[in-house]
Protein backbone atom coordinates (compact mmCIF):
# COMPACT_ATOMS: atom_id res chain seq x y z
CA UNK A 1 0.00 0.00 0.00
CA UNK A 2 1.50 3.56 -1.06
CA UNK A 3 1.80 6.37 1.66
CA UNK A 4 -1.00 7.96 -0.39
CA UNK A 5 -3.12 5.05 -0.13
CA UNK A 6 -2.45 5.18 3.95
CA UNK A 7 -3.83 8.44 4.19
CA UNK A 8 -6.64 8.43 2.20
CA UNK A 9 -7.91 5.73 4.96
CA UNK A 10 -7.66 7.60 7.75
CA UNK A 11 -11.28 9.03 8.54
CA UNK A 12 -12.45 11.76 11.19
CA UNK A 13 -15.47 10.12 12.74
CA UNK A 14 -18.01 12.42 14.70
CA UNK A 15 -18.51 9.93 17.54
CA UNK A 16 -21.80 10.73 18.79
CA UNK A 17 -22.80 10.07 22.71
CA UNK A 18 -26.15 10.14 23.77
CA UNK A 19 -27.41 11.15 27.31
CA UNK A 20 -27.75 7.52 28.60
CA UNK A 21 -24.57 6.32 27.19
CA UNK A 22 -22.20 7.37 29.23
CA UNK A 23 -19.69 4.31 29.27
CA UNK A 24 -16.02 4.70 28.21
CA UNK A 25 -16.44 1.03 27.25
CA UNK A 26 -19.58 2.44 24.88
CA UNK A 27 -19.27 0.78 21.32
CA UNK A 28 -19.39 3.73 19.27
CA UNK A 29 -15.99 5.10 21.07
CA UNK A 30 -14.15 1.37 20.36
CA UNK A 31 -11.74 2.66 17.96
CA UNK A 32 -12.19 5.90 18.64
CA UNK A 33 -8.54 8.04 17.31
CA UNK A 34 -7.90 10.88 19.73
CA UNK A 35 -6.10 12.99 16.90
CA UNK A 36 -8.67 12.65 14.62
CA UNK A 37 -12.18 11.84 16.22
CA UNK A 38 -14.09 14.49 17.94
CA UNK A 39 -16.87 13.28 20.84
CA UNK A 40 -20.26 14.82 20.07
CA UNK A 41 -22.45 15.53 23.66
CA UNK A 42 -25.90 17.48 23.60
CA UNK A 43 -27.53 18.62 25.81
CA UNK A 44 -31.17 19.85 24.06
CA UNK A 45 -34.60 20.90 25.13
CA UNK A 46 -36.53 18.61 23.06
CA UNK A 47 -35.02 15.73 25.37
CA UNK A 48 -35.61 17.71 28.89
CA UNK A 49 -39.40 18.36 27.74
CA UNK A 50 -40.77 15.35 25.70
CA UNK A 51 -42.57 14.73 28.44
CA UNK A 52 -42.16 16.99 31.90
CA UNK A 53 -39.46 15.42 33.39
CA UNK A 54 -38.98 14.92 37.42
CA UNK A 55 -35.98 17.86 38.14
CA UNK A 56 -33.82 15.43 39.73
CA UNK A 57 -33.80 13.37 36.21
CA UNK A 58 -33.06 16.27 34.24
CA UNK A 59 -30.29 17.01 37.04
CA UNK A 60 -28.71 13.81 36.91
CA UNK A 61 -28.62 13.65 33.10
CA UNK A 62 -26.96 16.92 32.29
CA UNK A 63 -24.78 16.88 35.19
CA UNK A 64 -23.41 12.78 34.05
CA UNK A 65 -22.86 14.47 30.59
CA UNK A 66 -20.43 17.53 31.87
CA UNK A 67 -18.65 14.95 34.38
CA UNK A 68 -18.57 12.38 31.38
CA UNK A 69 -17.29 15.02 29.08
CA UNK A 70 -14.55 16.23 31.43
CA UNK A 71 -13.28 12.47 31.98
CA UNK A 72 -12.84 12.06 28.36
CA UNK A 73 -11.00 15.38 27.63
CA UNK A 74 -9.06 14.22 30.74
CA UNK A 75 -8.00 11.20 28.45
CA UNK A 76 -6.82 13.40 25.85
CA UNK A 77 -10.42 12.79 23.19
CA UNK A 78 -11.70 15.99 21.77
CA UNK A 79 -14.91 17.12 23.12
CA UNK A 80 -17.52 19.19 21.22
CA UNK A 81 -20.17 19.63 23.97
CA UNK A 82 -23.40 22.12 23.47
CA UNK A 83 -24.72 23.30 26.41
CA UNK A 84 -28.44 23.39 27.16
CA UNK A 85 -27.95 27.29 27.66
CA UNK A 86 -25.74 27.97 24.35
CA UNK A 87 -27.09 30.71 22.90
CA UNK A 88 -27.00 28.82 19.03
CA UNK A 89 -28.26 25.74 20.51
CA UNK A 90 -31.66 24.57 17.91
CA UNK A 91 -32.66 22.42 21.10
CA UNK A 92 -33.21 19.22 19.17
CA UNK A 93 -30.52 15.73 18.23
CA UNK A 94 -30.83 16.50 14.69
CA UNK A 95 -30.12 20.08 13.91
CA UNK A 96 -27.11 19.83 16.88
CA UNK A 97 -25.94 16.79 14.60
CA UNK A 98 -26.13 18.95 11.29
CA UNK A 99 -24.61 21.96 13.05
CA UNK A 100 -21.57 19.57 14.28
CA UNK A 101 -21.15 17.96 11.01
CA UNK A 102 -20.69 21.45 9.50
CA UNK A 103 -18.04 22.56 12.32
CA UNK A 104 -16.26 19.57 12.23
CA UNK A 105 -16.34 17.87 8.26
CA UNK A 106 -16.56 14.37 9.27
CA UNK A 107 -15.96 11.47 6.85
CA UNK A 108 -18.85 9.86 8.69
CA UNK A 109 -20.67 9.38 11.69
CA UNK A 110 -20.96 6.88 14.54
CA UNK A 111 -23.64 6.25 17.29
CA UNK A 112 -24.93 3.47 19.54
CA UNK A 113 -28.04 2.34 19.08
CA UNK A 114 -30.27 4.47 21.21
CA UNK A 115 -32.38 3.52 24.03
CA UNK A 116 -35.83 4.94 22.63
CA UNK A 117 -37.76 4.18 19.51
CA UNK A 118 -38.28 7.91 19.27
CA UNK A 119 -34.54 8.39 19.29
CA UNK A 120 -33.51 5.32 16.85
CA UNK A 121 -36.26 7.26 14.20
CA UNK A 122 -34.35 10.22 14.40
CA UNK A 123 -31.10 9.00 14.11
CA UNK A 124 -32.09 6.67 10.76
CA UNK A 125 -32.71 10.20 9.24
CA UNK A 126 -28.87 11.49 9.96
CA UNK A 127 -27.13 9.98 6.81
CA UNK A 128 -29.82 11.77 4.73
CA UNK A 129 -29.63 15.01 6.37
CA UNK A 130 -25.93 15.22 6.93
CA UNK A 131 -24.77 13.53 3.19
CA UNK A 132 -22.45 11.59 5.49
CA UNK A 133 -22.67 7.65 5.99
CA UNK A 134 -23.82 6.88 9.76
CA UNK A 135 -22.73 3.21 11.31
CA UNK A 136 -25.03 2.51 14.22
CA UNK A 137 -23.40 -0.31 15.97
CA UNK A 138 -25.53 -2.81 18.89
CA UNK A 139 -25.70 -1.64 22.36
CA UNK A 140 -22.60 -4.42 23.86
CA UNK A 141 -23.15 -2.92 27.52
CA UNK A 142 -26.19 -5.46 28.06
CA UNK A 143 -25.86 -9.29 28.45
CA UNK A 144 -28.84 -10.40 25.28
CA UNK A 145 -28.41 -7.72 22.12
CA UNK A 146 -31.60 -7.50 20.46
CA UNK A 147 -31.38 -9.94 18.18
CA UNK A 148 -30.54 -12.37 21.33
CA UNK A 149 -33.89 -11.65 22.46
CA UNK A 150 -35.75 -11.70 19.15
CA UNK A 151 -34.27 -15.64 18.50
CA UNK A 152 -35.07 -16.29 21.94
CA UNK A 153 -38.91 -15.47 21.65
CA UNK A 154 -39.07 -16.42 18.19
CA UNK A 155 -42.03 -19.05 17.96
CA UNK A 156 -42.84 -18.99 21.27
CA UNK A 157 -46.95 -18.45 22.53
CA UNK A 158 -46.30 -16.44 25.66
CA UNK A 159 -42.56 -15.03 26.67
CA UNK A 160 -42.72 -15.85 30.35
CA UNK A 161 -39.16 -13.92 32.12
CA UNK A 162 -38.50 -17.25 34.55
CA UNK A 163 -37.79 -18.85 30.89
CA UNK A 164 -35.89 -16.48 29.54
CA UNK A 165 -33.91 -15.48 32.88
CA UNK A 166 -32.84 -19.53 33.20
CA UNK A 167 -31.24 -19.36 29.25
CA UNK A 168 -29.51 -16.57 30.47
CA UNK A 169 -28.27 -17.57 33.43
CA UNK A 170 -26.54 -20.63 31.88
CA UNK A 171 -25.46 -18.48 28.89
CA UNK A 172 -23.35 -16.39 31.08
CA UNK A 173 -22.69 -18.41 33.94
CA UNK A 174 -24.00 -16.68 36.77
CA UNK A 175 -24.54 -18.39 39.41
CA UNK A 176 -24.18 -21.41 38.18
CA UNK A 177 -22.29 -24.71 39.27
CA UNK A 178 -21.39 -27.87 37.52
CA UNK A 179 -24.27 -26.92 34.69
CA UNK A 180 -27.02 -26.11 37.64
CA UNK A 181 -28.28 -23.45 39.56
CA UNK A 182 -26.16 -23.20 42.35
CA UNK A 183 -28.06 -24.07 45.26
CA UNK A 184 -30.16 -26.52 43.28
CA UNK A 185 -33.05 -23.80 42.60
CA UNK A 186 -33.19 -21.47 40.22
CA UNK A 187 -36.26 -19.06 42.22
CA UNK A 188 -35.86 -18.01 45.86
CA UNK A 189 -38.83 -15.48 45.38
CA UNK A 190 -41.00 -17.46 47.97
CA UNK A 191 -38.69 -16.82 50.94
CA UNK A 192 -38.55 -13.11 49.46
CA UNK A 193 -41.86 -11.56 50.81
CA UNK A 194 -41.28 -10.69 54.29
CA UNK A 195 -43.16 -7.97 55.54
CA UNK A 196 -40.81 -4.92 57.75
CA UNK A 197 -40.42 -5.71 61.00
CA UNK A 198 -41.95 -3.14 63.48
CA UNK A 199 -39.24 -2.89 65.44
CA UNK A 200 -36.77 -2.33 62.96
CA UNK A 201 -34.83 0.76 61.79
CA UNK A 202 -34.61 1.30 58.08
CA UNK A 203 -30.74 1.29 57.34
CA UNK A 204 -29.18 4.59 56.25
CA UNK A 205 -28.22 4.83 52.65
CA UNK A 206 -25.38 6.45 51.17
CA UNK A 207 -25.98 9.56 49.22
CA UNK A 208 -23.80 11.79 47.45
CA UNK A 209 -24.11 16.10 47.83
CA UNK A 210 -23.93 17.67 44.48
CA UNK A 211 -20.79 19.03 43.80
CA UNK A 212 -20.31 22.37 42.06
CA UNK A 213 -20.92 20.63 38.47
CA UNK A 214 -24.85 19.44 39.88
CA UNK A 215 -25.25 22.62 41.45
CA UNK A 216 -24.91 24.72 38.54
CA UNK A 217 -27.09 21.84 36.08
CA UNK A 218 -29.51 22.01 39.29
CA UNK A 219 -29.95 26.41 38.92
CA UNK A 220 -30.03 25.73 35.12
CA UNK A 221 -32.88 23.66 35.80
CA UNK A 222 -34.97 25.54 38.13
CA UNK A 223 -34.45 28.73 35.44
CA UNK A 224 -35.19 26.90 32.55
CA UNK A 225 -37.81 23.77 33.85
CA UNK A 226 -39.23 25.06 37.38
CA UNK A 227 -42.67 23.79 36.90
CA UNK A 228 -41.64 20.05 36.05
CA UNK A 229 -42.85 17.10 38.93
CA UNK A 230 -40.90 16.77 41.86
CA UNK A 231 -38.26 19.02 43.58
CA UNK A 232 -34.45 18.66 43.95
CA UNK A 233 -33.47 19.47 47.48
CA UNK A 234 -33.01 15.64 48.31
CA UNK A 235 -30.58 14.44 45.38
CA UNK A 236 -27.90 12.66 46.19
CA UNK A 237 -27.52 10.75 42.80
CA UNK A 238 -24.16 9.27 41.93
CA UNK A 239 -22.51 11.37 39.12
CA UNK A 240 -19.68 10.27 37.72
CA UNK A 241 -18.54 6.55 37.44
CA UNK A 242 -16.23 6.43 40.24
CA UNK A 243 -19.66 7.60 42.47
CA UNK A 244 -21.25 4.82 41.10
CA UNK A 245 -18.40 2.19 41.88
CA UNK A 246 -18.71 3.72 45.81
CA UNK A 247 -22.58 2.92 45.55
CA UNK A 248 -22.10 -0.24 44.24
CA UNK A 249 -19.77 -1.30 47.18
CA UNK A 250 -21.51 0.61 49.92
CA UNK A 251 -24.76 -1.57 48.34
CA UNK A 252 -22.72 -4.82 48.06
CA UNK A 253 -20.94 -4.48 51.49
CA UNK A 254 -24.59 -3.62 53.93
CA UNK A 255 -27.51 -3.68 51.93
CA UNK A 256 -27.54 -7.13 49.74
CA UNK A 257 -27.14 -9.59 52.55
CA UNK A 258 -31.09 -8.42 53.55
CA UNK A 259 -32.11 -7.37 49.74
CA UNK A 260 -34.07 -10.86 49.32
CA UNK A 261 -36.11 -11.05 52.11
CA UNK A 262 -37.58 -7.36 52.24
CA UNK A 263 -37.69 -6.97 48.84
CA UNK A 264 -41.37 -6.54 48.63
CA UNK A 265 -41.58 -4.72 51.56
CA UNK A 266 -42.54 -0.98 52.25
CA UNK A 267 -42.32 1.58 55.13
CA UNK A 268 -43.54 5.08 55.67
CA UNK A 269 -41.15 7.49 55.53
CA UNK A 270 -38.52 4.95 54.09
CA UNK A 271 -38.68 4.58 50.36
CA UNK A 272 -35.17 2.75 49.90
CA UNK A 273 -34.94 0.17 52.58
CA UNK A 274 -32.21 -2.29 51.17
CA UNK A 275 -33.11 -1.54 46.89
CA UNK A 276 -29.94 -1.37 45.58
CA UNK A 277 -30.82 2.54 44.32
CA UNK A 278 -28.38 1.71 41.18
CA UNK A 279 -31.38 2.11 38.30
CA UNK A 280 -30.44 6.10 37.64
CA UNK A 281 -26.58 5.00 37.21
CA UNK A 282 -27.17 1.93 35.07
CA UNK A 283 -29.45 3.03 33.10
CA UNK A 284 -26.87 6.13 32.12
CA UNK A 285 -24.15 3.78 31.89
CA UNK A 286 -22.08 4.80 34.53
CA UNK A 287 -22.22 0.66 35.81
CA UNK A 288 -22.07 -1.97 33.41
CA UNK A 289 -24.95 -4.53 34.43
CA UNK A 290 -21.85 -7.15 34.05
CA UNK A 291 -20.40 -5.61 36.66
CA UNK A 292 -22.89 -5.15 39.20
CA UNK A 293 -24.24 -9.05 38.86
CA UNK A 294 -20.66 -10.19 39.08
CA UNK A 295 -20.07 -8.27 42.51
CA UNK A 296 -22.94 -9.70 43.68
CA UNK A 297 -22.06 -12.89 42.70
CA UNK A 298 -18.61 -12.58 44.47
CA UNK A 299 -20.20 -11.33 47.73
CA UNK A 300 -22.42 -14.69 47.79
CA UNK A 301 -18.67 -16.57 46.71
CA UNK A 302 -17.26 -15.19 49.63
CA UNK A 303 -20.06 -15.91 52.34
CA UNK A 304 -20.87 -12.26 52.53
CA UNK A 305 -24.73 -12.53 51.29
CA UNK A 306 -27.12 -15.50 51.39
CA UNK A 307 -28.06 -16.96 48.19
CA UNK A 308 -31.82 -15.74 48.18
CA UNK A 309 -30.62 -12.41 48.46
CA UNK A 310 -27.90 -12.65 45.63
CA UNK A 311 -30.28 -14.88 43.45
CA UNK A 312 -33.25 -12.01 43.93
CA UNK A 313 -30.71 -9.44 42.99
CA UNK A 314 -29.50 -10.93 40.05
CA UNK A 315 -32.43 -12.03 38.75
CA UNK A 316 -33.79 -8.18 38.22
CA UNK A 317 -30.82 -7.31 36.59
CA UNK A 318 -29.79 -10.65 34.42
CA UNK A 319 -33.76 -11.30 34.29
CA UNK A 320 -36.21 -8.61 34.21
CA UNK A 321 -33.74 -5.56 32.82
CA UNK A 322 -32.58 -7.73 29.65
CA UNK A 323 -36.54 -9.14 29.30
CA UNK A 324 -38.22 -5.78 29.10
CA UNK A 325 -35.46 -4.36 26.91
CA UNK A 326 -35.87 -7.59 24.73
CA UNK A 327 -39.80 -6.88 24.77
CA UNK A 328 -39.57 -3.10 23.81
CA UNK A 329 -37.27 -3.91 20.91
CA UNK A 330 -39.74 -7.00 19.69
CA UNK A 331 -42.99 -5.35 20.07
CA UNK A 332 -41.99 -1.57 19.51
CA UNK A 333 -43.74 0.36 17.61
CA UNK A 334 -47.15 -1.44 18.04
CA UNK A 335 -46.21 -2.00 21.58
CA UNK A 336 -47.06 1.64 23.09
CA UNK A 337 -51.02 1.33 21.74
CA UNK A 338 -52.05 -1.48 23.92
CA UNK A 339 -55.11 -1.31 25.43
CA UNK A 340 -56.40 -5.16 26.31
CA UNK A 341 -58.45 -4.10 29.08
CA UNK A 342 -59.99 -1.10 27.14
CA UNK A 343 -59.11 1.21 30.19
CA UNK A 344 -60.33 4.95 29.62
CA UNK A 345 -60.54 6.94 32.92
CA UNK A 346 -58.25 10.24 33.04
CA UNK A 347 -55.04 10.43 35.28
CA UNK A 348 -56.20 11.55 38.41
CA UNK A 349 -54.41 14.75 39.84
CA UNK A 350 -53.51 13.59 42.94
CA UNK A 351 -50.86 11.01 40.84
CA UNK A 352 -49.26 14.91 40.15
CA UNK A 353 -49.57 17.16 43.54
CA UNK A 354 -50.20 14.02 45.74
CA UNK A 355 -53.14 14.94 47.25
CA UNK A 356 -55.16 11.90 48.10
CA UNK A 357 -56.59 10.64 51.62
CA UNK A 358 -54.97 7.19 50.51
CA UNK A 359 -52.05 6.76 52.84
CA UNK A 360 -50.38 4.41 50.58
CA UNK A 361 -50.64 6.56 47.32
CA UNK A 362 -49.88 9.58 49.28
CA UNK A 363 -46.95 7.97 50.71
CA UNK A 364 -45.05 6.66 47.47
CA UNK A 365 -46.61 9.93 45.02
CA UNK A 366 -44.68 12.10 48.01
CA UNK A 367 -41.89 10.09 48.12
CA UNK A 368 -41.23 9.77 44.21
CA UNK A 369 -41.85 13.93 44.20
CA UNK A 370 -38.96 14.12 46.75
CA UNK A 371 -36.27 11.87 45.49
CA UNK A 372 -36.84 10.49 41.87
CA UNK A 373 -37.36 7.03 42.99
CA UNK A 374 -39.75 4.47 44.62
CA UNK A 375 -38.87 0.92 44.56
CA UNK A 376 -40.52 -1.51 42.35
CA UNK A 377 -43.46 -2.74 44.81
CA UNK A 378 -44.48 0.83 45.39
CA UNK A 379 -44.59 1.36 41.74
CA UNK A 380 -46.12 -2.36 40.69
CA UNK A 381 -48.76 -3.08 43.98
CA UNK A 382 -49.84 0.88 44.91
CA UNK A 383 -49.55 3.46 42.18
CA UNK A 384 -49.16 0.65 39.40
CA UNK A 385 -52.04 -1.64 40.97
CA UNK A 386 -54.56 1.96 41.47
CA UNK A 387 -53.94 2.57 37.77
CA UNK A 388 -55.01 -0.95 36.85
CA UNK A 389 -58.13 -1.30 39.46
CA UNK A 390 -59.53 2.46 38.47
CA UNK A 391 -58.53 1.53 34.46
CA UNK A 392 -56.85 4.79 33.82
CA UNK A 393 -55.65 5.25 30.08
CA UNK A 394 -52.89 3.22 29.96
CA UNK A 395 -51.06 5.70 27.75
CA UNK A 396 -51.35 8.38 30.24
CA UNK A 397 -50.14 6.12 33.04
CA UNK A 398 -47.15 5.10 30.73
CA UNK A 399 -46.26 8.96 30.57
CA UNK A 400 -46.45 9.64 33.59
CA UNK A 401 -43.95 6.76 35.14
CA UNK A 402 -42.08 7.95 32.27
CA UNK A 403 -41.48 11.37 33.61
CA UNK A 404 -41.14 10.89 37.49
CA UNK A 405 -38.51 8.68 37.83
CA UNK A 406 -34.75 9.44 37.88
CA UNK A 407 -33.79 6.07 36.40
CA UNK A 408 -37.06 6.24 34.06
CA UNK A 409 -36.37 5.42 30.06
CA UNK A 410 -38.80 3.97 27.66
CA UNK A 411 -37.02 0.69 26.92
CA UNK A 412 -37.64 -0.32 30.56
CA UNK A 413 -40.49 1.85 32.30
CA UNK A 414 -42.68 1.04 28.85
CA UNK A 415 -42.85 -2.75 29.12
CA UNK A 416 -43.29 -2.19 33.49
CA UNK A 417 -46.17 0.19 32.90
CA UNK A 418 -48.03 -1.20 30.02
CA UNK A 419 -47.10 -5.22 30.34
CA UNK A 420 -46.24 -6.10 34.15
CA UNK A 421 -48.40 -3.10 35.47
CA UNK A 422 -51.53 -2.28 33.72
CA UNK A 423 -51.58 -5.17 31.59
CA UNK A 424 -52.43 -3.29 28.54
CA UNK A 425 -50.48 -5.83 26.42
CA UNK A 426 -53.09 -8.69 27.26
CA UNK A 427 -50.53 -11.07 28.78
CA UNK A 428 -47.64 -10.41 26.97
CA UNK A 429 -45.26 -10.54 29.55
CA UNK A 430 -47.44 -11.37 33.01
CA UNK A 431 -49.75 -14.48 33.07
CA UNK A 432 -52.32 -12.31 34.83
CA UNK A 433 -52.29 -8.61 35.90
CA UNK A 434 -51.20 -8.26 38.92
CA UNK A 435 -54.23 -7.00 40.84
CA UNK A 436 -54.94 -6.72 44.22
CA UNK A 437 -56.68 -5.74 47.44
CA UNK A 438 -55.91 -3.20 50.48
CA UNK A 439 -55.07 -6.86 51.97
CA UNK A 440 -52.08 -6.96 50.49
CA UNK A 441 -50.79 -3.24 50.67
CA UNK A 442 -51.31 -3.87 54.41
CA UNK A 443 -49.39 -7.57 54.71
CA UNK A 444 -46.71 -5.89 52.88
CA UNK A 445 -46.61 -2.06 54.59
CA UNK A 446 -47.66 -0.33 57.78
CA UNK A 447 -49.34 2.47 55.40
CA UNK A 448 -53.15 0.88 56.19
CA UNK A 449 -52.29 1.85 60.21
CA UNK A 450 -52.47 5.70 59.36
CA UNK A 451 -54.96 5.94 57.00
CA UNK A 452 -58.41 7.69 56.65
CA UNK A 453 -59.60 4.24 55.24
CA UNK A 454 -60.20 0.96 56.84
CA UNK A 455 -58.74 -1.70 55.07
CA UNK A 456 -60.30 -4.58 56.85
CA UNK A 457 -63.82 -3.10 55.13
CA UNK A 458 -64.94 -3.93 51.88
CA UNK A 459 -67.70 -1.58 51.06
CA UNK A 460 -69.11 1.85 52.55
CA UNK A 461 -67.85 4.85 53.14
CA UNK A 462 -65.38 3.79 55.21
CA UNK A 463 -63.75 1.11 53.44
CA UNK A 464 -60.24 1.02 51.27
CA UNK A 465 -61.23 1.77 47.86
CA UNK A 466 -58.46 -0.79 46.62
CA UNK A 467 -61.09 -3.43 47.92
CA UNK A 468 -64.16 -2.41 46.12
CA UNK A 469 -61.90 -1.28 42.95
CA UNK A 470 -60.51 -4.66 43.01
CA UNK A 471 -63.91 -6.57 42.88
CA UNK A 472 -64.96 -4.12 40.72
CA UNK A 473 -62.10 -4.89 38.03
CA UNK A 474 -62.48 -8.12 37.93
CA UNK A 475 -66.78 -8.02 37.42
CA UNK A 476 -65.70 -5.94 34.95
CA UNK A 477 -63.19 -7.53 33.04
CA UNK A 478 -64.87 -10.88 33.64
CA UNK A 479 -65.36 -11.65 29.50
CA UNK A 480 -61.64 -10.96 29.52
CA UNK A 481 -60.12 -12.50 32.39
CA UNK A 482 -62.48 -15.52 33.80
CA UNK A 483 -61.07 -18.34 32.27
CA UNK A 484 -57.36 -16.94 33.10
CA UNK A 485 -56.57 -20.97 35.70
CA UNK A 486 -54.47 -18.11 37.47
CA UNK A 487 -57.70 -16.11 38.84
CA UNK A 488 -59.89 -18.81 39.28
CA UNK A 489 -60.03 -18.59 42.74
CA UNK A 490 -61.35 -14.81 42.87
CA UNK A 491 -63.91 -15.84 40.37
CA UNK A 492 -64.88 -18.62 42.22
CA UNK A 493 -65.65 -15.88 44.88
CA UNK A 494 -67.59 -13.71 42.80
CA UNK A 495 -69.63 -16.33 41.17
CA UNK A 496 -71.33 -16.50 44.60
CA UNK A 497 -72.38 -13.04 44.94
CA UNK A 498 -76.02 -12.56 43.76
CA UNK A 499 -76.41 -10.15 40.82
CA UNK A 500 -77.31 -7.04 43.83
CA UNK A 501 -73.88 -7.50 45.92
CA UNK A 502 -72.03 -7.28 41.74
CA UNK A 503 -73.84 -4.03 41.01
CA UNK A 504 -73.49 -2.12 44.79
CA UNK A 505 -69.85 -2.89 44.38
CA UNK A 506 -69.69 -1.85 40.47
CA UNK A 507 -71.90 1.63 41.41
CA UNK A 508 -69.46 2.72 44.71
CA UNK A 509 -66.33 1.77 42.83
CA UNK A 510 -67.91 4.20 39.83
CA UNK A 511 -69.12 6.82 42.48
CA UNK A 512 -65.68 6.72 44.07
CA UNK A 513 -63.85 6.78 40.73
CA UNK A 514 -65.85 9.46 39.20
CA UNK A 515 -65.53 11.83 42.33
CA UNK A 516 -61.71 11.89 41.30
CA UNK A 517 -62.53 13.31 38.04
C1 LIG B 1 -44.68 0.57 36.56
C2 LIG B 1 -43.20 0.38 36.66
C3 LIG B 1 -42.35 1.27 36.04
C4 LIG B 1 -40.97 1.08 36.09
N1 LIG B 1 -40.16 1.96 35.46
C5 LIG B 1 -38.83 1.76 35.47
C6 LIG B 1 -37.96 2.67 34.81
O1 LIG B 1 -38.38 3.64 34.21
N2 LIG B 1 -36.62 2.43 34.86
C7 LIG B 1 -36.11 1.35 35.53
O2 LIG B 1 -34.89 1.19 35.54
N3 LIG B 1 -36.91 0.49 36.14
C8 LIG B 1 -38.24 0.66 36.15
N4 LIG B 1 -39.05 -0.23 36.80
C9 LIG B 1 -38.45 -1.43 37.40
C10 LIG B 1 -38.02 -1.29 38.88
O3 LIG B 1 -39.09 -0.82 39.64
C11 LIG B 1 -36.81 -0.40 39.04
O4 LIG B 1 -35.77 -0.84 38.19
C12 LIG B 1 -36.27 -0.41 40.46
O5 LIG B 1 -37.28 -0.01 41.35
C13 LIG B 1 -35.07 0.51 40.57
O6 LIG B 1 -34.66 0.65 41.90
P1 LIG B 1 -33.36 -0.07 42.45
O7 LIG B 1 -32.19 0.29 41.62
O8 LIG B 1 -33.26 0.25 43.90
O9 LIG B 1 -33.72 -1.58 42.19
P2 LIG B 1 -33.39 -2.94 42.96
O10 LIG B 1 -34.64 -3.41 43.58
O11 LIG B 1 -32.21 -2.79 43.81
O12 LIG B 1 -33.09 -3.93 41.75
C14 LIG B 1 -31.78 -4.06 41.19
C15 LIG B 1 -31.76 -3.65 39.74
O13 LIG B 1 -32.50 -4.55 38.97
C16 LIG B 1 -33.09 -3.88 37.86
N5 LIG B 1 -34.54 -4.11 37.91
C17 LIG B 1 -35.28 -4.46 38.98
N6 LIG B 1 -36.56 -4.69 38.61
C18 LIG B 1 -36.62 -4.45 37.29
C19 LIG B 1 -37.67 -4.49 36.34
N7 LIG B 1 -38.91 -4.86 36.66
N8 LIG B 1 -37.39 -4.15 35.08
C20 LIG B 1 -36.15 -3.79 34.72
N9 LIG B 1 -35.11 -3.74 35.58
C21 LIG B 1 -35.35 -4.07 36.84
C22 LIG B 1 -32.78 -2.41 38.00
O14 LIG B 1 -31.74 -2.08 37.14
C23 LIG B 1 -32.34 -2.28 39.45
O15 LIG B 1 -31.39 -1.27 39.65
C24 LIG B 1 -40.44 -0.04 36.79
C25 LIG B 1 -41.31 -0.92 37.42
C26 LIG B 1 -42.68 -0.72 37.36
C27 LIG B 1 -43.57 -1.69 38.03
S1 LIG C 1 -56.39 1.34 53.83
FE1 LIG C 1 -56.41 1.12 51.61
S2 LIG C 1 -56.06 3.21 50.85
FE2 LIG C 1 -55.47 3.19 53.00
S3 LIG C 1 -53.27 2.76 52.99
FE3 LIG C 1 -54.32 0.80 53.19
S4 LIG C 1 -54.50 0.06 51.10
FE4 LIG C 1 -54.06 2.23 50.96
Amino acid sequence: MSNDTKIALILKTLRIVLGDQLSIELSALADLDTRHDVVLLMEVTEECTYVAHHKQKIALVLSAMRHFAAELRRCGTQVDYVELDAPDNTGSFSSEVLRAVARHAPDRLVVTEPGEWRVQEMVQTWAALSGRPVEVRADTRFFASRERFAAWAQGRRTWRMEHFYREMRREHTILMQGGQPAGGVWNFDAENRKPWPASSIPPARRRFVPDETTRLVMALIERRFGGHFGALEDFGWPVTRAEALMALDDFVQHELPNFGDYQDAMKVGAPFLYHSLLSPALNLGLLSPREVCRAAEAAWAAGAAPLNAVEGFVRQLLGWREYVRGVYWTLMPQYEQGNALQASRKLPAFYWNGETTMHCMREVIGGTARHAYSHHIQRLMVTGNFALLAGLEPRAIERWYLAVYADAYEWVEMPNTLGMAVFADGGQMASKPYAASGAYIDRMSDFCSACAYDVTQKSGPEACPFNYLYWAFLIRQKTRLARNPRLAMPYRTLARWPPERQAAILAEADAFLDSLE
